[in-house]
């Protein structure tokens, strides 16, 4: 097996505010084998001295698209999915070059391309998929224009669909037990109305508490998790309490419902970039008169909503939720959740705490001996200055994942 040995990194920890100087990091194959505070003195294969720069685990994003290849749905609705995918390749590419080793994919991406990146086929970060959304008649997966239209088959209304409709407890099992079937990592749920679709306005609940309980129930026996798009108390309230484990937005989330969240263990999963982008380029990017106009019912709440979930002591992830081109702005997150936590709080919620929603504790999200060898090199402290995630990778001069160099500006 390969093996590399990093000299003198400034090592991120989630336990310690500040940067571990003068560490070493051995790599074996594609785990990491040991870490240490001393000279660590087995031989390897190369051995890269960072000169103090900063080492981060590789970086998780907790919800993407990364089917979203272009911005408003009815684009993607004439593509076929070969060049949904085609086009998909260069937004992975992207998010691994912006130092995103893992991502979540909270709609509209199957196996074929989470295929694709193990196999070497795409360049792109390891992907935890949710096969299409679920959602009810009328919900935010449904995006069929407001006038009389057929209900369609079961599958969704076009096949490049980021998510598919079904409306009752058995339509719900049979929709989660496919996109089981079809290989998904957790479900994703529509729970109140949303800002991309036609006819629900954000303060309505979606799904009945029968309908969640049995999306929640069938990810429960194929041993995963439920993850629920949902902007307003009332609807989080729902969700959680029905077995929903991680909130998606929250925008509109109030101190009350944030309790039960802590109460019941469920995170919190902001997305402030996308509303922020939504705001500048949406409606020029072909962004529909609707959804524009709902930007502003959840825009300037999100950060309320990650303050109300860390007072209340509900574990805060990281998430981007960004469309079509908007999705360049990927690192924005970091910045924009930097007014209600600090940078340390951030990058732990974008490596350790995100590990734990995909339920990958100690294998990712971690520099740690047995995890997988995902890193980072940073130029300068990213706890002094979010900055250095910026800018498309700039200031990162070499990424890792596996064990192997996706960047390496370094030898
Ligand atoms: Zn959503
Ligand atoms: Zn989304």
């Amino acid at each position: 097996m390969t093996t590399t040995l990093i000299k003198n990194a400034a090592l991120f920890d989630a336990d310690t505010p500040e940067l571990r100087g003068g560490s070493e990091v051995l790599i074996e194959g594609d785990r990491i084998k040991e870490v240490s505070d001393t000279p660590v003195t087995a031989s390897a294969d190369t051995v890269i001295d960072l000169g103090g720069k900063a080492l981060l685990p590789g970086l998780i994003d907790a919800h993407v698209h990364v089917n979203s290849v272009v911005v408003g749905f009815a684009s993607l609705e004439n593509m076929p999915q070969s060049l949904v995918t085609a086009k998909s390749q260069g937004i992975l590419r992207g998010m691994i070059m912006r130092g995103f080793t893992t991502v979540r994919d909270a709609g509209g991406c199957d196996w074929g391309t989470r295929a694709a990146i193990e196999q070497g086929d795409f360049l792109g970060p390891r992907l935890f998929i949710a096969g299409k959304a679920l959602s009810q008649t009328g919900g935010h997966g449904d995006q069929r224009s407001p006038v009389d239209m057929p209900y369609g088959c079961a599958c969704g209304f076009f096949p490049t669909a980021l998510g598919r409709v079904c409306d009752g407890v058995p339509e719900v099992r049979r929709a989660a037990r496919d996109e089981i079937r079809k290989g998904a990592d957790q479900i994703k749920i529509m729970a109140s109305g949303g800002v991309a679709s036609p006819s629900d306005p954000v303060d309505f609940t979606q799904f009945s508490l029968e309908e969640i309980r049995a999306a929640v129930e069938e990810a429960e026996a194929a041993n995963t998790y439920v993850m629920a798009h949902a902007y307003t108390g009332r609807a989080i309230r729902r969700a959680v309490e029905s077995g929903v484990r991680t909130i998606e937005h929250g925008n509109l989330l109030d101190e009350e419902v944030a309790g039960v969240m802590a109460d019941h263990g469920a995170f919190l999963v902001p997305t402030l970039a996308t509303y922020e982008a939504l705001g500048k380029e949406g409606e020029a990017l072909g962004m529909s008169p609707e959804s524009c106009a709902k930007i502003e019912d959840v825009r300037d709440f999100g950060i309320r909503a990650v303050e109300y979930a860390k007072r209340a002591g509900a574990p805060v992830g990281h998430g981007s939720d960004l469309l079509g081109e908007m999705q360049r702005h990927q690192s924005r997150e970091f910045l924009l959740k930097s007014e209600a936590m600090t940078a340390h709080e951030t990058l732990v919620s974008a490596t350790k705490t995100n590990a734990t929603i995909l339920n990958r504790d100690g294998e990712l999200g971690v520099v740690a001996p047995g995890a997988l060898a995902d890193l980072v090199v940073v130029n300068g402290d990213p706890l002094q200055d979010l900055g250095l995630l910026q800018d498309q990778g700039a200031y990162m001069p070499a990424i890792m994942k596996g064990g192997v160099f996706v960047k390496n500006e370094l030898i």
